[in-house]
């Protein structure tokens, strides 16, 4: 009998006596990325100095890493760039749609939007002015919203909150035919649940890399463009790494004919080094098994917690078919039972203003880990561990 391909637990540094379900915000630690930055830095940038750029390539680590990010998210190669943040890169496909749609001035987003895609997108009509529009409306809506003013559809397809997920290639095809940009955010998507970019004919996609991609914090986000638009789109911040050619130092800007014309500055080589290494846990599974071991992760722990806890009410779709790879219950003390859930060896998060958010990543957890976590979640609250004014007090971080 060959076994089963996940979880891959032996990829991971798991810490001991602790039940993760918070790998939709960081990712955990893959085995060798300790390694690689130690190498990386010790080796390349301490003994070779500035000549790593091209003995250890340094230079094209960018592009072969969204490469590899393109294949997990249904993209070719060559059409995802890597670098800077999320919240830089939905600034730039924004910034591209819009100038794409000169006579339009609606960006349409919605309540379920993470609030940095909806900051920066007000951010960037403060400065471009000439009274565009951001209109944000109920996730349900969406549809029959697209009209002809819509320059552009902006749209995280996994709700943060809920897990919701929008039907991605339904809404594309709304978008195109009321002749709007389409831009996905993919921030709990990629590697989370089956993308199928190409197919969609999405304009652009972007998404971070430190979530169910497990780059560590701070990793690169990356930028998809649609490759038969790549020329007709503006980058909006026209750094020297988007140059066609950045060494010949020229004085004019001239952007790269490909999607790294989205690079901005010098990429974070230790990072993206880091993330290179992290992606080897997706080698040889494909986000179809990921999809189908996420949904038997989230359904058995849905059954559990509800069997054992009527005072959680799930606030995320009962269908797992529409909801990606997280599971969050609403519950009034929801702060405080997510602190005493730590406390007990169980990591998820708590998301204003009640939500207790739990994510699955069949890469590194199994069926016994949810049982487990269900196990402890129905004591936390059953027996009211979480009344307690050590777990009340307020973090910088929730
Ligand atoms: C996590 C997340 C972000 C975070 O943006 P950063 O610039 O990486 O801090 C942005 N948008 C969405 C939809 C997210 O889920």
């Amino acid at each position: 009998m060959t076994p089963p391909l996940l979880p891959r637990k032996h990829l991971f540094d798991l810490p001991e006596g602790i039940l993760y379900l918070d790998g939709n915000s960081l990712g955990v630690l893959p085995k060798g990325c300790a390694e690689r930055a130690a190498h990386v830095i010790g080796q390349e940038w301490g003994k070779e100095l500035i000549k790593a750029w091209n003995t250890a390539d340094w230079i094209s680590l960018p592009e072969r890493v969204g490469s590899r990010i393109a294949a997990l998210i249904g993209a070719p190669a060559g059409s995802v760039a890597t670098g800077d943040t999320l919240s830089i890169k939905v600034y730039q496909a924004l910034a591209s749609a819009l100038k794409m749609r000169p006579d339009r001035r609606v960006i349409l987003s919605d309540t379920g939007n993470f609030p940095t895609d909806l900051y920066m997108a007000s951010g960037l009509i403060e400065t471009i002015g000439k009274d565009y529009q951001l209109k944000v409306i109920a996730p349900e809506t969406v549809a029959d919203a697209i009209d002809e003013s819509v320059a552009a559809v902006m749209l995280t397809q996994v709700d943060y909150r809920t897990g919701r997920m929008h039907d991605m290639a339904a809404l594309t095809a709304r978008a195109h035919q009321a002749g709007a940009v389409m831009i996905w955010d993919l921030a709990h998507s990629a590697g989370a649940v089956p993308v199928e970019l190409t197919a969609s004919k999405a304009e652009f996609a972007v998404g971070c890399s430190y979530k169910y991609l497990n780059g560590g914090p701070g990793a690169p986000a990356f930028i998809y463009v649609r490759p038969d638009i790549v020329t007709e789109a503006q980058p909006a911040l026209a750094g020297w790494m988007g140059h066609d050619a950045p060494f010949a130092m020229e004085l004019g800007y001239r952007p790269a004919l490909s999607t790294e014309r989205f690079r901005v500055g010098t990429p974070p080589i230790v990072q993206l080094s880091i993330l290179d290494q992290a992606l080897n846990a997706f080698e040889g599974v494909t986000m179809a098994d990921i999809r189908a071991a996420s949904i038997t992760l989230s359904q058995r722990f849905v059954a559990e917690v509800e069997a054992a806890c009527p005072a959680l009410v799930l606030a995320s779709p009962r269908d797992p078919e529409g909801r990606g790879s997280q599971v969050s219950f609403a519950f009034e003390h929801g702060y405080a039972a997510i602190q005493a859930l730590i406390d007990h060896g169980v990591i998820g998060d708590f998301r204003a203003p009640n939500i207790m958010r739990f994510g699955f990543t069949p890469l590194y957890l199994d069926e016994e880990d949810v049982v487990k976590a269900a196990a402890i979640v129905a004591r936390v609250i059953n027996e009211r561990l979480y009344d307690n004014d050590q777990y009340r007090r307020v973090s910088r971080v929730t």
